[in-house]
């Protein structure tokens, strides 16, 4: 019980520190702090993570029984050896790569997209709206990144650092808001790029794969940061349930 007002406290933390940043930089100044759909993302934001830590936790373990092996104990104490700094600067890297992929293919597989696109259903984008996201889809994404980690010997502070910083990334990443970043928007994930990624805009269509580098996008060709432009419109051309249920039910829903 004690985690679940955690989960809260972090909620009202974010909303404390998010709301004023978007009231003061929108992006898009019409639009309401308590817009269509925020109830649901409340539950999203405060259920998914348990959802989320059990079920990949599971997977997981099942996964490392056939992976413990790939790499050498050698090998893997010269990873744990390493300052924590640079364990962690390969870890995002080594996680968004492998993460890169998944997320690409999450957009041509016919059963991961319906999985998937519940995380781009929201037509406006804030922070709250990052929260939208099918548990399975985050269980599968930390499956294929996280077992590689453990069994290149990355310690237990890197997860858990990386934890944190992707948690407040992917958050901050959705917010309302129109900095730019100048050159770092090539180097680190922003709103402004990650906004393109949930855009309906034909040019803007499956680009910006990356969770943390868009450099990676522009290595792979899906790079999309147009210099004086922002996407007309967000969301899905399918209709997606607003509830939190059937949300969790869409992708195993017939039709
Ligand atoms: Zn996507
Ligand atoms: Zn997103």
């Amino acid at each position: 019980m004690q985690e679940i007002y955690k989960q809260v406290f972090v909620l009202f933390m974010f909303f404390a520190i998010m709301t004023p940043l978007e009231r003061l930089f929108a992006l898009r100044r019409e639009q309401k702090i308590f817009r269509a759909g925020w109830r649901t993302d409340v539950v999203h934001f405060l259920v998914d993570r348990f959802l989320i830590d059990a079920g990949s936790a599971v997977l997981i373990l099942i996964l490392m029984v056939f992976w413990h092996w790939i790499v050498s104990p050698d090998f893997q104490a010269g990873v744990a050896a390493q300052p924590f700094l640079l364990q962690f600067f390969e870890a995002v890297l080594v996680v968004d790569i492998i993460g890169y992929f998944y997320h690409r293919w999450t957009h041509t597989s016919p059963f991961l997209w319906k999985i998937h696109s519940v995380h781009h259903s929201p037509t406006q984008m804030d922070w709250l709206a990052g929260a939208r996201i099918h548990p399975l889809d985050q269980i599968f994404h930390r499956a294929v990144t996280f077992v590689p980690l453990y069994a290149l010997g990355f310690t237990k502070e890197t997860f858990g650092a990386y934890l944190v910083f992707g948690a407040i990334q992917a958050l901050f990443i959705h917010s309302n808001v129109r900095f730019r970043f100048g050159f770092l928007r090539w180097i680190v994930a922003t709103p402004e790029y990650h906004h393109w990624h949930h855009s309906r805009d034909p040019e803007a269509q499956n680009k910006n794969f990356a969770g943390q580098l868009p450099f990676l996008d522009w290595i792979f060709g899906t790079a999309y940061l147009p210099k004086n432009k922002r996407p007309q419109a967000y969301g899905i051309s399918e209709p997606m349930p607003p509830g939190y249920w059937a949300q969790l039910k869409y992708p195993f829903a017939n039709k």
